[in-house]
C-alpha cells in the first residue's frame, strides 16, 4: 500500500517530489514497506578501534523489515538461529532453554532500543520516526540460519560467539548469568564489538611492598572504539575505562566500559549501539531507489 506523502508546503516534510514508486528500485512511496538481508562485517563498517585488538571479523547476518505509516512505523531486526547439540545436550531436553534465552536477549535489545527511534527523512515525504524491534526465529537448517548455535551440555564457562555467526551456548556454565551473557553475545551477532580489553600494564616503580598491592597500573592512552554514524550522524568515540589488573593474566591490565557490550551485568544501551541499523536501513532504501537520510534519535 502506498500514499501518505507530505501533506503540503510548510508542514515540515522533507523537500522533494512525492515519490510514487513501489518496491523494486523504482523509488518507494512514503509509506511503502521495504526489506533486506544483512551480511556484513561490523568492523570498519559499524566501528573501528584504536589501541587494542578489535579486528577479528564480527559478521552481522540478519534480516531487516521496514514497515511505515505517514510519520511512524517499525523497523524489525530478525535473526534466524539454528541449533545443534553436543556433550549430552539434546533438542528435546534443552531446546526450549536455548530458544528462551535467545528470545529474552532479543526482548532486552528491544527494551534498550525503546529509548530511541530510527528517523527516516525520505525526499518528498514527512519525516518518519520508527520503533526498533529485535526478534528471532528458528531456522530449519544450518544453511538457512544467520547464526549457528552449538548447544554444549557439559562444558563450563560463559557462552561465546565466533565471527558473529557461530555461537556456543554452554548449558553447564551459564546458570544465573545466562540472560545477560546471551544479550551480550547477541550483540556480537549484530556485528558489535566488545567494549572491554586487556593490555600490557605499566609496572609501578618502585614496586609496592604491601602484600597483595597492584604492581602495575593502566597503560596510556586508553583504548578507544569509534562507532560510525550513518551520514550526517556524527561518529561517536568512546574511551574504555581503566578497571583493574587482570586476575588471570599477570602483567595485563583490564579496561571495561559500563555498557551491555562492556562491563559484565551492565544493562546500558547507548544510542551508538543502534547506529548500524541506520546504516543498513539507509542501504536498503537506497537500493530501492529512495536515497534517504537515516539516523538514530
Ligand atoms: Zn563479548
Amino acid at each position: 500500500m502506498c500514499g501518505c506523502n507530505a501533506d503540503g508546503p510548510g508542514d515540515g516534510g522533507v523537500p522533494g517530489s512525492p515519490p510514487g514508486g513501489t518496491t523494486g528500485g523504482t523509488g518507494l512511496c512514503c509509506a511503502c514497506p521495504a526489506s533486506g538481508t544483512v551480511d556484513r562485517d561490523g568492523h570498519r563498517n559499524y566501528y573501528t578501534t584504536t589501541g587494542y585488538a578489535g579486528s577479528r571479523p564480527k559478521t552481522n547476518k540478519c534480516s531487516i523489515d521496514i514497515v511505515r505509516t505517514a510519520r511512524a512505523g517499525t523497523v524489525t531486526v530478525s535473526t534466524a538461529f539454528h541449533m545443534t547439540y553436543i556433550n549430552t545436550a539434546t533438542a528435546a531436553a534443552d531446546g526450549s532453554t536455548v530458544t528462551s534465552a535467545i528470545s529474552t536477549a532479543m526482548t532486552n535489545w528491544t527494551g534498550g532500543a525503546s529509548a530511541y527511534k530510527l528517523k527516516i527523512e525520505q525526499p518528498g515525504c514527512d519525516p518518519q520516526e520508527l520503533t526498533i524491534v529485535f526478534t528471532s526465529t528458528t531456522a530449519a537448517s544450518a544453511s538457512a540460519a544467520d547464526v549457528q548455535v552449538t548447544v554444549d551440555g557439559t562444558s563450563t564457562g560463559p557462552s561465546s560467539v565466533r565471527n558473529g555467526t557461530r555461537m556456543t551456548f554452554k548449558l553447564a556454565g551459564e546458570g544465573s548469568s545466562a540472560s545477560w551473557n546471551m544479550t551480550h553475545e547477541t550483540g556480537h551477532t549484530f556485528g558489535l564489538p566488545d567494549e572491554y580489553s586487556e593490555l600490557t600494564g605499566v609496572p609501578i616503580v618502585p614496586a609496592p611492598t604491601t602484600p597483595g598491592a597492584p604492581t602495575i597500573t593502566a597503560p596510556t592512552p586508553a583504548p578507544t572504539t569509534t562507532y560510525i554514524g550513518a551520514p550526517p550522524q556524527a561518529n561517536v568515540t568512546i574511551t574504555q575505562q581503566p578497571w583493574q589488573p587482570s586476575p588471570r593474566t599477570p602483567g595485563m591490565y583490564m579496561f571495561d566500559n559500563p555498557t551491555v557490550m562492556g562491563k559484565y551485568g551492565n544493562t546500558t544501551y547507548p544510542a551508538y549501539l543502534f547506529y548500524w541499523i541506520a546504516i543498513e536501513v539507509s542501504a536498503i532504501l537506497a537500493a530501492e531507489g529512495s536515497p534517504s537520510v537515516v539516523t538514530i534519535i
